[in-house]
């Protein structure tokens, strides 16, 4: 198990009967970009048994947390989710992933929009100082079915803006855009649409997307991600990568199977 740490389950907090999130003790020898992921799991009879997930810290946060979801009958997630504090975690030590900043151009607004634990790499980005640094604006748009899956939610519109390190640019820079589909919200809709009518950047005192300014991180159901990608291709954006940035970068919340 050379490739993997194991580390201890520090806090677990359940969200919905689908979602919950921990965290673990980090050795400080893992580091990562902002908005990766790695593989993590448990061992089960003898043999690790692992799943990628997204680092809801960031690279300079003591520990490491998840957000997770709760398949019936899923293979890891049916054992992780009865986790408990002081519990062995495995976690990888190679990180990757494409939702990093070098792998965009430079830009003035950056959208970072996920569905459901689609989520995670973006609270990580949130809370890197260098995204602030970059761009003039960033808009964090989580869509979920429901109200209770907007996990985040308290963090985001009360944690971060009083956080020491990133409060002040967060409340001068991060705007939020909590959306759902299945019962009435403060936002209603799925988030294709809205940035697609251009309601969502109305909203928010922006303008319609544009190529020149506007760079998008997209992580979330494999259906999302194809129509994200494809009204954004229709509006002349192409998909950056590290040996080439671009106007957007995409990485699926889970593949299904
Ligand atoms: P699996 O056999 O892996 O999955 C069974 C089925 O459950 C899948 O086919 C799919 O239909 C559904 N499913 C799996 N994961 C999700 C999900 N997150 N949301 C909705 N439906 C899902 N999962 C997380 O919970 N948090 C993360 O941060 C995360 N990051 C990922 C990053 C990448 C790049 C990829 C490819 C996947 C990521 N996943 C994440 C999914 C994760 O790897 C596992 O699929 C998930 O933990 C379920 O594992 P399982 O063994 O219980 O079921």
């Amino acid at each position: 198990m050379s490739n993997l740490n194991t580390e201890r389950v520090l806090e677990v907090r359940h969200h919905t009967d689908r979602l919950f999130s921990f965290k673990t003790t980090r050795d400080p020898a893992f580091r990562f970009v902002n908005g990766q992921f790695t593989m993590i799991g448990l061992e089960v009879e003898g043999r690790p048994l692992l799943r990628a997930y997204s680092m809801v810290s960031s690279n300079y946060e003591d520990n490491l947390e998840f957000f997770s979801i709760k398949v019936a009958n899923g293979p890891l997630t049916s054992r992780l989710q009865n986790i408990q504090v002081g519990d062995p975690i495995l976690i990888g030590r190679k990180p990757v992933g494409t939702l990093v900043q070098d792998a965009l151009l430079p830009g003035k607004v950056l959208y970072l929009c996920g569905t459901g634990t689609g989520l995670a790499p973006f609270l990580s980005v949130v809370k890197d100082p260098d995204v602030y640094d970059r761009f003039e604006t960033i808009v964090l748009v989580h869509g979920t079915r429901f109200i209770s899956e907007q996990a985040y939610d308290g963090f985001i519109t009360d944690t971060l803006p009083n956080d020491e390190l990133i409060g002040d640019l967060a409340r001068a820079k991060l705007k939020h855009y909590p959306t759902v589909t299945r019962e009435p919200f403060v936002h209603n809709g799925r988030i294709t649409s809205l940035l697609d009518s251009g309601k969502l950047q109305a909203d928010l005192g922006l303008g319609p997307l544009n190529r020149d300014t506007d760079r998008v991180m997209i992580c979330g159901s494999p259906a999302f991600l194809k129509d994200m990608v494809e009204m954004l291709e229709g509006r002349g954006f192409e998909e950056g990568a590290i040996s080439g940035p671009g106007h957007f970068v995409v990485e699926k919340a889970f593949v299904e199977k």
